[in-house]
C-alpha cells in the first residue's frame, strides 16, 4: 500500500510503498476513509516528542472495514469505523476501574520478536499511536475502533477520533463543568471549539468563547457559545 512516511525530523513526509501483514486473530484492516492532520504528528516532524523511525504518522481517522482476524467479533468487512488513538486491553485494573485511556495495553501490539505490522523490505515501519492513519490502509487492534451506523462523511467522523474527543472530555472530564455554570474557553481552535460543544452538552449555561480572529468567534457561536470576546482589541479580563 502507499503510505506518507517520515524518516527523519525535519523533513517532508515522503509518498513511498509499505507494506502491511496480514491481520493477527484480534487484528482488523481498516481502509482509510479520511484523517485529520493533528498538530500533535506536528510534534513529532518537528522532533519535539520522539518516536522511532521511519514512522507512519496520522491517529485522527476513519474508514471502512476491510478485513479481520479470527477471533474478531465486534466488526465485520464493511463497517464505517472510527479510529481511537487509546487502544485500551478492558482488563487490566485501569480498564476495569472506568480509565481504560491509562490501559497498560499489555498484549495490544505486536511484540519485537513477532512480524511488525508495517515493514518496508526487512525494516519495520512505526504506526504512530498504534494507528498510523497517513496510509491506504490501517492495520489495528479491533479494540482501536468504534463502529458508527450513522451515514455522515469519513471527514467529520475523522475528527472525532481526536480533536472532537479531545475537547469534549476537557469539558466534562477535566473541568467537570456542572449544569448552569459560565465558562470561559480560551483561543477557539479545533479543540477548543469541541470545549464549547462538551460545556453545552454538560449543561452550561454561558458559554463565553475568546479568540482574536473573527471566524473563530462565529465558529465558536455555532458551536454554542453564548458570548464572545475579541481579544485583538480591548481589555479582555474587563469585559
Ligand atoms: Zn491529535
Ligand atoms: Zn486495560
Amino acid at each position: 500500500m502507499k503510505a506518507a512516511v517520515l524518516h527523519e525530523v525535519n523533513q517532508p513526509l515522503r509518498m513511498e510503498e509499505v507494506d502491511i501483514a496480514p491481520p493477527g486473530p484480534r487484528e482488523v484492516v481498516v481502509r482509510t476513509g479520511a484523517s485529520g492532520v493533528c498538530h500533535s504528528d506536528l510534534h513529532f516532524v518537528e522532533g519535539l516528542y520522539a518516536t522511532v523511525f521511519p514512522v507512519v504518522l496520522g491517529h485522527e481517522a476513519a474508514g471502512t472495514v476491510e478485513e479481520v482476524g479470527s477471533l474478531v467479533d465486534y466488526v465485520k468487512p464493511g463497517d464505517r469505523v472510527i479510529c481511537c488513538l487509546s487502544v485500551f486491553c478492558g482488563h487490566c485494573e485501569r480498564c476495569t476501574t472506568g480509565r481504560p485511556v491509562l490501559c497498560s495495553r499489555t498484549g495490544l501490539v505486536r511484540g519485537p520478536d513477532e512480524t511488525p505490522r508495517l515493514s518496508q523490505g526487512r525494516d519495520p515501519v512505526t504506526q504512530f499511536a498504534n494507528l498510523g492513519s497517513f496510509a491506504e490502509k490501517m492495520l489495528v487492534h479491533e479494540n482501536s475502533l468504534v463502529k458508527i451506523d450513522q451515514d455522515i462523511p469519513f471527514e467529520q467522523m475523522a475528527l472525532i477520533g481526536c480533536g472532537a474527543t479531545t475537547g469534549l472530555g476537557a469539558a466534562m472530564n477535566t473541568a467537570k463543568v456542572e449544569p448552569g455554570s459560565t465558562v470561559a474557553v480560551i483561543g477557539c481552535g479545533g479543540v477548543d471549539l469541541n470545549a464549547i460543544q462538551g460545556a453545552v452538552l454538560a449543561g452550561a449555561l454561558r458559554v463565553i468563547a475568546i479568540d482574536a480572529v473573527e471566524d473563530k468567534l462565529s465558529l465558536a457561536r455555532k458551536f454554542g457559545a453564548t458570548d464572545v470576546i475579541d481579544a485583538s482589541s480591548g481589555d479582555v479580563e474587563a469585559r
